[in-house]
């Protein structure tokens, strides 16, 4: 069993995220994760919580989701010692890629992964800094699977609870802070 983290941690991590009303339209409260990146004593308590979690998991992957997921999950990767993948937005990756659509909004958008991301089977755990609707996370797992992965969890930094984003994602999910 992983160390809880402690509510002092807790509390330097979610004291170092700044939200920002109104941005990118009015009505999003958006969290802001630079303030966390330039803080190393609050990036220094998130990054040894999440490897102290995951080090007994026998991961052989993490994928990150573009954007801010790249940032958190090849730092992890890294402490873990174990690979890391991206997931795009379309468009972006040079190699043969799967996809997957999903809902916004208003329309739709596509995430891909490359078709040789990842060897059969392998154990893999998502990340992004935040999840809302679960929209974004969702396709992510599928993409994961589709492309002959298992993901054994998914990991945030923040889950904006009142949204119930995680009842769809088919995988476990874990938020270090909950926000409602
Ligand atoms: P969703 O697909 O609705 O779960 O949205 C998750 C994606 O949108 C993540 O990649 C987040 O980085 C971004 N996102 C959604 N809402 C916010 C928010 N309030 N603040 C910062 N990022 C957000």
């Amino acid at each position: 069993m992983s160390k809880e983290l402690s509510s002092n941690d807790k509390e330097i991590i979610q004291s170092s995220i700044r939200t920002i009303p109104d941005f990118p339209k009015p009505g999003i409260m958006f969290k802001d994760i630079t303030t966390l990146l330039n803080n190393p004593t609050a990036l220094n308590k998130l990054t040894e919580h999440l490897k102290e979690r995951y080090s007994s998991y026998g991961l052989d992957y993490i994928a990150g989701i573009e954007s801010r997921g790249f940032i958190f999950g090849a730092m992890l990767a890294d402490r873990l010692g174990i690979g890391f993948v991206p997931i795009r937005k379309k468009g972006k990756l040079p190699y043969t890629t799967v996809a997957q659509k999903y809902a916004l909004e208003y329309g739709f958008d596509e995430v891909e992964i490359h078709i040789d991301a990842f060897k059969e089977g392998s154990k893999v755990l998502l990340v992004d800094d935040l999840i809302a609707t679960g929209g974004t996370a969702k396709a992510a797992v599928e993409l994961i699977e589709q492309v002959g992965a298992e993901c054994v969890e998914c990991c945030f930094v923040m889950e904006l609870t009142f949204l119930n984003g995680k009842d769809d994602i088919k995988a476990p999910v874990y938020s270090v802070l909950e926000i409602d």
